[in-house]
Formats: structure tokens, C-alpha cells, sequence
């Protein structure tokens, strides 16, 4: 009985300093005993270029940095929730091995990818915010047959190739594959939405692709055709990886730019978009945190 008594004295004491101390790697942290957080996997939160993430790395506490091959990596806590911010460069190829590596390394609860974009829909303007509902990719296309002579239509590019068909045995995937946006970072990032006045927050498509589109027939294409509300080149480069790994994930985007009605690019939005996916991961967590 002693010895019972004496071993249940153990695992309280254990359990106490469990919840007490093991709150990621914040503990010299002073607001640590009001901010006490169950433990949870990070959250990841991408962004291509400097400006697109630096800004969301400079509020991290308990920073630290690590490098791996190319991709910049800033592992913290943000209001007492884990989090890593992630440089992941331009373009699909440079955000996919960021997500792969973000998710072997650090194994995410879940992965926002935000940043930059040019709006394909006329309504929207610079400083709007389109919620992923979906992401797809817009690089990928089987091209009609043309002969030596006969040019190039990129709107008769009619045959979308699916990069990621569930018959790899198909030699010919033709679809529009759209990544569906996780529902409870949807939710989450609705929840971000009363916090920002800057423009409207939507919920819409994010087109991607290793090309900067400069050509209003091509966007309205893609507008009209796979319902696409801004452009960009990484989201689903990102979708596409995540989705291998079963990691919930969420494209935001910020316009930039929007030739689509003379919206001028402004390089201001990046730090606004940032502070947009900064409430989104709190807000996540936060309801993460509370399941725990
Ligand atoms: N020079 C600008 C934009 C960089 S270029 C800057 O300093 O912010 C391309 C990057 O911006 C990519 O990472 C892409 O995701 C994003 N981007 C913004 N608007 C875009 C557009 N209209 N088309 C494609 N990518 C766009």
C-alpha cells in the first residue's frame, strides 16, 4: 500500500511538472505561468520571399534559426503556440522541398501558405484577402497537336494535365485537380477576418504556376474557366505535397497586384498578409489548444 501511495505521489509530481514545464521551449519565458499552453505540434507558415515572411520571423519569441539545403527555417512560439516560419523561395519546385522538408523535420499540425498574388477577378482589389477554398495548379497542360509553322494558342490549351492522378498506370491524366483548403483552418481564418480593415477577406481559388501571366485574355481564361480569383506561384505546389503527407492545409493570399482592373502593385501588402496568417495560426491553436 505504502509503496502504491508513494509511486501515485511520483506520477502526480510528474504530471504537475509536465504541465507546467513542458510548454514547447519557452520556459524562460516570465508571462509563461498566465500563457501555460497544452503541447502541441507546430503550426507552419509559409512565405516565398523576405518580405513575405521576415515580418512574421520578427515576432516569433524563443527564436531559433536553422538552415537546411536552401530553405530558411525560424522555429519559436507566437503568443505561447508553437510555430515555424518558413522562407521557402519562389515557385513550385522551392516550395514544395521546403513543405516535404517542413514536414519531415518538424512534423506540422498543419501548414498555412500565404503571401503575394495578381488578381484574376475584377472585383477584387489590392489589399483584399482570398481564403483557399480551392488550389490548382494552372502550369500544367496537354497542348493540341500543332504543325511545324501552325504557332502557339495558350487559350486553346484546353486539356489540364493532373499532376497527381490516383491511376498512375494513366498515361494521359487530363483534369483539373483542385486541392480542397482544410476546413478548421477555413474556420480559423473567417475568425481572423474582424481584425482586419485594410480590405475585404473572400473565400476563392489560388491559381498556381511557374509563370507570371501578363496577358488579360489568358486570365480571364483561367477566371472563367477554373473559377481562379488570384495567381500566384506556390500554393499548390504546397496543396500538392501536404495533401501526400495528410497535413492540414490553407492558401492565403493577399493582391498585390491586379491588372485585371489597373490595381498597382503595392510591396506593403506582404506585411499586411503576414499579419493576416499570424491570426489565422493563433486562432487555430487556440482551438487546438482547447481540444487538448
Ligand atoms: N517583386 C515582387 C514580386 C515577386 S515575383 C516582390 O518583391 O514582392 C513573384 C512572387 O510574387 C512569387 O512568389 C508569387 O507567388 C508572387 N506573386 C505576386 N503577384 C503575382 C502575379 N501576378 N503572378 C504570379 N506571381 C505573383
Amino acid at each position: 500500500m505504502m509503496q502504491f501511495k508513494s509511486l501515485m505521489g511520483i506520477v502526480s509530481v510528474c504530471a504537475a511538472l509536465v504541465l507546467s514545464g513542458c510548454n514547447g521551449d519557452n520556459s524562460s519565458n516570465s508571462n509563461n505561468q498566465v500563457q501555460e499552453k497544452p503541447k502541441l505540434q507546430p503550426i507552419v507558415i509559409q512565405g516565398a520571399l523576405p518580405v513575405e515572411s521576415e515580418r512574421m520571423a520578427s515576432k516569433l519569441e524563443n527564436v531559433s534559426v536553422e538552415t537546411i539545403g536552401g530553405w530558411k527555417f525560424w522555429k519559436g512560439t507566437y503568443k505561447g503556440y508553437p510555430m515555424v516560419i518558413s522562407k521557402t523561395r519562389m515557385g513550385m519546385s522551392n516550395s514544395a522541398a521546403a513543405t516535404a522538408i517542413a514536414i519531415q523535420h518538424y512534423q506540422p499540425i498543419a501548414i498555412i501558405n500565404q503571401g503575394t498574388s495578381g488578381g484574376h477577378d475584377p472585383d477584387l482589389k489590392v489589399f483584399d484577402i482570398v481564403l483557399g477554398k480551392y488550389t490548382t495548379n494552372i502550369g500544367a497542360f496537354k497542348t493540341p497537336n500543332k504543325p511545324i509553322g501552325g504557332g502557339s494558342n495558350s487559350l486553346e490549351w484546353n486539356e489540364a494535365f493532373d499532376v497527381l492522378p490516383e491511376d498512375e498506370s494513366d498515361p494521359e491524366p487530363i483534369a483539373i485537380r483542385k486541392f480542397e483548403g482544410d476546413k478548421e483552418l477555413l474556420v480559423a481564418a473567417y475568425k481572423a477576418k474582424v481584425h482586419y480593415s485594410k480590405g475585404q477577406v473572400v473565400e476563392g481559388t489560388i491559381g498556381s504556376a511557374d509563370t507570371w501571366n501578363n496577358e488579360l485574355d489568358r486570365i480571364n481564361f483561367f477566371h472563367t474557366k477554373y473559377g481562379t480569383s488570384v495567381e500566384e506561384m506556390e500554393a499548390a505546389s504546397v496543396a500538392q505535397i501536404a495533401q501526400q503527407f495528410k497535413v492540414p492545409f490553407l492558401g492565403v493570399r493577399i493582391l498585390s497586384n491586379n491588372i485585371t482592373n489597373n490595381g498597382a502593385y503595392d510591396p506593403a501588402t506582404g506585411e499586411a498578409c503576414q499579419d493576416y496568417a499570424l491570426e489565422v495560426a493563433e486562432q487555430y491553436m487556440k482551438v487546438k489548444a482547447e481540444a487538448k
